[in-house]
């Protein structure tokens, strides 16, 4: 399996689990204890069958204090915003698979032990509920763990000859049957308004991207930074805060386009994204203005501040070696601070006439304040 399917599987499990009620984890979890020390205590109580006697008492206890154990774990994960590695790796596919062979197994050592197999009409009921949007798998799995409790029930009745009872194959048998049922119509009736949910989200999403996001580069376009720009505008003059803009405009681009490729020329682009938004705070916001040109936002910044970082980006796009570029990409920058009587519009202006001081003063500097 490549790791590109590996990593989206995990993300998928990771969604699923952060999907869940954080306090329906929680509930999970204590009943999954609870069980198990009844189980526990069952199994101490008991007394099993002589000739199984003392492997069947430690599989019981075994499969109790595993129920404890999966609890305790899952208990752990609930209250954790990020999935511990064992939730990650115990949600999605694997935890109907583990619920079922659970049961089945619990189920056998009960039949073996002379006991009725209650405990896998809870789990494939439980599995239902959670696989129904992995009918055929959970089938599979069904049929899997009714096999096996049909194997437990011919082995007792050879141990024990007039053991047999016919309601310890028909009841696990009706309760698989049923549990089948229900997961088919959860499919048919609740998946759909489910999937399509998170179908709308994630067009949703694309549409916003569409709206407010570069397609080259993936940063904000420029409707998104004037929206920005506006409320970060009124908002420094609210609190009376800092904000500089920063128009930043690549020297000499057009050299890359016609002396390489416009291919080349996009790679270069987007490094020189990336470079500007790694030297940036999360606050702060950059957008691809046009061609080669981006804006960027620097919030809560003294002036001094504001030219560090200005200074830090130049020197990172100044060092950076471009693939297939020979020679050095530069980058000129104009920093304009916010004015009693700025409007977006004075404020953008201010960084574009300063940006051109930068390339009348030879390029690949920063000039404003
Ligand atoms: P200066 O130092 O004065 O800024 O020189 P320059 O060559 O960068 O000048 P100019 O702003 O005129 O050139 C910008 C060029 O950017 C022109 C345009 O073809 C190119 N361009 C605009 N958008 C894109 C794009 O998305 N991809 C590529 N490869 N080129 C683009
Ligand atoms: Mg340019
Ligand atoms: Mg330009």
């Amino acid at each position: 399996m490549s790791k590109g399917i590996r990593i989206e599987q995990r993300r998928r499990k990771e969604r699923a689990f952060e999907d869940e009620e954080s306090s329906l984890k929680i509930y999970a979890s204590i009943g999954r204890i609870l069980a198990g020390f009844l189980l526990l205590y069952r199994a101490l109580a008991s007394t099993p069958a002589e000739r199984l006697g003392l492997a069947l008492l430690v599989l019981r206890v075994a499969l109790a204090l595993a129920l404890v154990a999966w609890g305790i774990l899952f208990l752990i994960a609930a209250r954790r915003p990020e999935p511990t590695r064992f939730a990650a790796w115990a949600y999605g596919d694997a935890r109907s698979a583990l619920i079922l062979s659970w049961s089945a197994a619990t189920s056998v050592s009960d039949i073996l032990a002379g006991a009725g197999p209650a405990v896998f009409v809870a789990g494939v009921v439980l599995a239902a509920a959670i696989s129904w949007d992995k009918l055929g798998r959970f089938v599979i799995l069904a049929l899997s763990g009714l096999g096996l409790l049909c194997l437990a029930v011919f082995l007792s009745s050879l141990m024990a000859p007039g053991s047999f009872r016919l309601e310890q194959i028909l009841v696990p048998a009706s309760a698989a049957v049923a549990s089948i049922a229900v997961a088919r119509t959860v499919r048919t009736f609740v998946a759909p308004g489910r999937e399509r949910l998170r179908s709308l989200e994630r067009e949703n999403k694309q549409l916003w991207d569409l709206s407010f996001r570069d397609t080259l580069t993936g940063l904000y376009n420029r409707r998104f930074a004037q929206e920005t720009g506006r409320i970060l505008l009124s908002r420094a003059r609210r609190y009376q805060e800092q904000l500089h803009v920063f128009m930043i405009d690549v020297d000499h681009f057009k050299k890359v386009n016609d002396q390489l490729s416009h291919a080349v020329g996009d790679e270069v682009l987007k490094a020189v994204a990336q470079s500007i938004q790694s030297c940036l705070r999360t606050s702060d916001s950059v957008a691809r203005y046009g061609g080669e040109e981006f804006l960027a936002f620097v919030v809560q910044a003294e002036a001094e501040v504001a030219q560090f970082i200005a200074n830090r980006i130049r020197e990172a796009v100044a060092s950076r070696v471009f693939e297939g570029v020979s020679w050095r990409i530069t980058i000129s920058i104009g920093v304009a601070s916010i004015q009693a009587d700025d409007d977006l519009e004075t404020l953008i202006d201010r960084a574009d006439k300063y940006l051109y001081s930068s390339k009348r003063g030879g390029r690949n500097r920063v000039s404003g304040f």
